[in-house]
């Protein structure tokens, strides 16, 4: 045996090729693991991955999952994880053609459909809203649908809150409906070959605050990680993120009621390995899951999670920790970090070309702040919600408590200046249509 084959091995499953990707790989090589890149985005790699990336079509994980198979056999494979919603199920398959403990390929379907989400927490007694599935080929007519306002129209396959949309009436939802289908019609959402692009989902409208919380899964045992404040309210009609604070100021009752609907909404979608990462509605009525995906939190948000291995001097970043659980090292069951830390997904205020940002260095002095990432793409065209799935960018602070990393991202959000130039309707050539 040479020692290439004494050196542990993890697929890792991802769809877009970026910060963390570069996150794992740093981590896989300090740790000295072998990393194989699945994924569909073959032809944006660099060396060195690219001699030993394996290209696949997500939208086909059966097939994706044989292809994967079939380049690696008789080789040695420790783990399989996958970053972002798309490549979860082929991961998934992937992981039970080679035998190697994952989440269960039915699981992972569920958390990908916003209406099997609901019917399974709804079989299994969990707190959930009314909803329907409704076509979006031809609109029925909301008064004859039995429904109540306000609701929350959404897609029952993309993520990121893009196309979810809140309406308080039957203009508003007509209105919605509308904008939605023409989203899920749109050249760049048919790419994605997501399926159920022809029907919504429409449900109640739950009031409310909203955490995120970070987990992982071992044999089916749920450990959290994190919880994330939102402080900002999301009421809609859209509902891009904005500010992520942990630890969280709920009360260490709700922490626990949170906690138990994290374990019961896991359990009910027969969840059992790897990372998790759900979003909870809190009201008077009780904890109310709205989402869970079989996924750490997605890019750059990871930024705002670190851990302390004992013995060990600086924390290790979220992708470290989930490549020492995946490979059963010391330190998987490492704490976060005692200190207090956030993310501000820089919201985008009106869809338009990005020409300039007046402030970065401002933003960066303020004090707690640790850092900015502008990370949408100069004199691009940049959608706002609920067409939008991408924020212009990252910022992180640091401090002793919750409050005072919450103002820091406030404060330092307050100096940043986006210019954004409309986008000029383009006329088509041979329709004349705008
Ligand atoms: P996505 O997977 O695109 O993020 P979600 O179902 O998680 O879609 O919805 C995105 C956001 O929209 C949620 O985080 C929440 O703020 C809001 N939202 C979704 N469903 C509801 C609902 N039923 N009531 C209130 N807000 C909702």
């Amino acid at each position: 045996m040479n020692s290439r084959e004494l050196q542990p091995r993890i697929l890792l499953f991802t769809a877009k090729l970026g910060y963390q990707t570069r996150a794992f790989d740093e981590a896989a090589k300090k740790l000295g693991v072998e990393l194989v890149f699945v994924t569909d985005r073959c032809h944006q790699l660099e060396d060195p991955w690219h001699d030993s990336a394996v290209p696949v079509r997500f939208e086909a994980p059966e097939e994706a999952a044989y292809v994967v198979m079939e380049e690696q056999s008789g080789r040695r494979v420790d783990g399989v994880l996958a970053l972002g919603d798309r490549p979860t199920l082929a991961a998934a398959y992937a992981a039970r053609g080679l035998g190697i403990p994952h989440n269960h390929p039915a699981s992972v379907e569920a958390c990908r459909s916003k209406f099997r989400l609901r019917e399974v927490f709804r079989d299994a007694g969990l707190p959930t809203p009314w909803f329907r599935s409704v076509p979006l080929q031809a609109i029925p007519e909301p008064a004859l649908m039995g429904i109540a306002y306000p609701c929350v129209l959404k897609p029952i396959s993309l993520s990121a809150s893009q196309g979810v949309v809140r309406v308080n009436n039957r203009e508003e939802f007509l209105a919605a409906a509308s904008r939605l289908k023409r989203l899920l019609e749109s050249a760049e959402i048919r790419a994605t070959r997501e399926p159920n692009l022809d029907r919504m989902i429409v449900e109640e409208y739950l009031p409310g605050r909203e955490v995120a919380v970070e987990g992982l899964l071992t044999g089916g045992e749920l450990r959290v990680l994190a919880i994330f404040d939102k402080p900002d309210p999301l009421e809609g009609p859209y509902f891009e993120e904005t500010i992520y604070v942990t630890p969280s100021r709920c009360a260490e009752r709700e922490q626990e009621l949170i906690k138990k609907s994290f374990a019961e909404a896991t359990r009910a979608l027969g969840l059992t390995q790897g990372p998790v990462h759900g979003e909870f509605r809190l009201n008077e009525r009780g904890v109310w899951p709205i989402e869970i995906a079989a996924r750490p939190i997605g890019g750059l948000c990871a930024r705002a999670l670190r851990f302390q291995v004992e013995d060990e001097g600086e924390p290790i970043g979220l992708e470290e920790l989930l490549l020492r659980h995946v490979l059963n090292l010391s330190g998987r069951d490492a704490p976060r970090e005692t200190a207090a830390s956030g993310v501000l997904m820089i919201p985008v205020p009106t869809s338009g070309i990005l020409e300039k940002v007046d402030g970065a260095d401002e933003a960066r002095a303020v004090a707690g702040v640790t850092e900015l990432e502008i990370t949408a793409r100069w004199h691009d065209y940049i959608a706002a919600w609920p067409e939008g799935s991408s924020y212009l960018g990252f910022l992180f602070a640091g401090g002793e408590t919750p409050a005072e990393v919450e103002n820091a991202l406030r404060e330092g959000h307050a100096k940043l200046n986006f210019k954004l130039t409309p986008r000029l309707p383009v006329e088509h050539p041979v329709t004349g249509k705008v």
